[in-house]
């Protein structure tokens, strides 16, 4: 028997605390061979002593676990999200957790706004660069508060970064398969290269040279306004999406809508070799918070991504397996056609995968 994985857990703020006790029930009815720590890092620890990473805390993260499974970040207490900035943008930076990773994939057609659509024609993922971008807050404010402010938001492109996520991408081509179990054969770079010259510009040589080294991949591009019009009129037309961090961010929002909402939508922030961090694609949701409505399921898929990552490859399989029955079953929350709350919906996933 292998040695346990080591999965730090650390539920967050809002629905994160509500999703994430669902999510690790389910690993532990999964029998993986994992063991646990909890982590209260949060708005709560905020608002207690002013914490928002513990010293040493991205190092002992790094040192002591092979993956973290995280929930959500934002509380209306704390009006500059802080503590959000530094402990999820800090991870991500930090740690260098430069590849971000969300499958799209529809369980169900009737959780799918769109009409005549089956569960094989939604099966794409975007893999957003996660380290760069706008998200690095480069800029400044010049005379603030006067008829002539002046606000800049740098966006940040590196060779380096730009370069490895394209070839991330490229590669997760050859490691991955459709849930149909064809290959994945074809990876889309999305900008906006027509409007942002510069940026787009280093984009789209780098995407033309990593392309080239890998002919056997069919390389293709969108400008990301066409894409988004593209997701809706045809998202079989779809394989692996690369793109930087801001569009990967607001894509993948318009994805999460094609696979039933933002519940039901998992990610990975993954630096290959690396521990890397899992976490569902939707926020706090201070609206829908304490209320046990909240969908289980985006966090319970983000647990089986994390799973399968660390090579436990039946477990995630099981729970996989045991989300789509609840979907095709409605046993879920509202958001998703069900009745269930937060608790019961993951509970029933648990005892389904215990039935296995
Ligand atoms: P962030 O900026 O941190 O991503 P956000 O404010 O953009 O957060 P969310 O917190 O993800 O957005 O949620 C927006 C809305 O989507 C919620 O108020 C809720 O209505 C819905 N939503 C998000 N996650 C879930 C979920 N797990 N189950 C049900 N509804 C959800």
């Amino acid at each position: 028997m292998g040695q346990k994985k080591r999965i730090a857990i650390i539920p967050g703020d809002g629905i994160g605390k509500e999703v994430i006790p669902q999510a690790v029930n389910v690993i532990a009815a999964s029998r993986a061979e994992v063991e646990t720590a909890q982590f209260d890092w949060g708005a709560d620890r905020y608002l207690a002593d002013g914490v928002t990473v513990p010293p040493d805390g991205f190092a002992m993260l790094e040192r002591d676990f092979d993956a973290i499974l995280l929930g959500a970040f934002g509380d209306p207490r704390v009006r500059t999200n802080i503590h959000a900035k530094e402990i999820l943008l800090g991870m991500r930076f930090q740690m260098d957790l430069y590849a971000n990773v969300r499958p799209v994939r529809l369980l169900d057609a009737t959780i799918c706004p769109l009409k005549g659509i089956a569960p094989k024609d939604i099966d794409f993922v975007v893999i957003r660069e996660n380290t760069e971008g706008v998200y690095t807050d480069a800029g400044g404010v010049f005379k603030q508060g006067t008829p002539d402010e002046i606000a800049v938001q740098e966006d940040i492109n590196t060779r380096k970064g730009v370069e490895r996520i394209i070839r991330y991408a490229f590669e997760y081509c050859g490691r991955h398969t459709k849930g149909d179990g064809s290959r994945r054969s074809r990876v889309l770079m999305c900008d906006k290269s027509n409007a942002m010259t510069h940026a787009g510009g280093l984009w789209q040589r780098v995407f033309k040279e990593v392309a080239g080294e890998n002919p056997q991949i069919k390389a293709e591009h969108m400008y990301v306004d066409a894409l988004c019009m593209q997701m809706v009129r045809d998202p079989r037309q779809f394989d692996v999406i690369v793109t930087n961090n801001m569009f990967g961010d607001i894509i993948t929002d318009l994805a999460a809508g094609l696979q039933g909402g933002l519940g039901m939508a998992a990610s990975g922030n993954i630096h290959p070799g690396k521990t890397s961090m899992f976490e569902p694609v939707h926020g706090s949701a201070p609206p829908i918070a304490g209320k046990n409505i909240a969908n289980p399921l985006g966090a319970i898929l983000t647990a089986a991504m994390m799973l399968a990552h660390l090579g436990l490859t039946t477990e995630a399989d099981k729970i996989e397996a045991a989300v789509l029955e609840a979907v095709r079953q409605k046993k879920t929350t509202q958001d998703v056609g069900g009745s269930l709350g937060t608790r019961e919906a993951g509970d029933w996933v648990a005892k389904r995968i215990g039935q296995g």
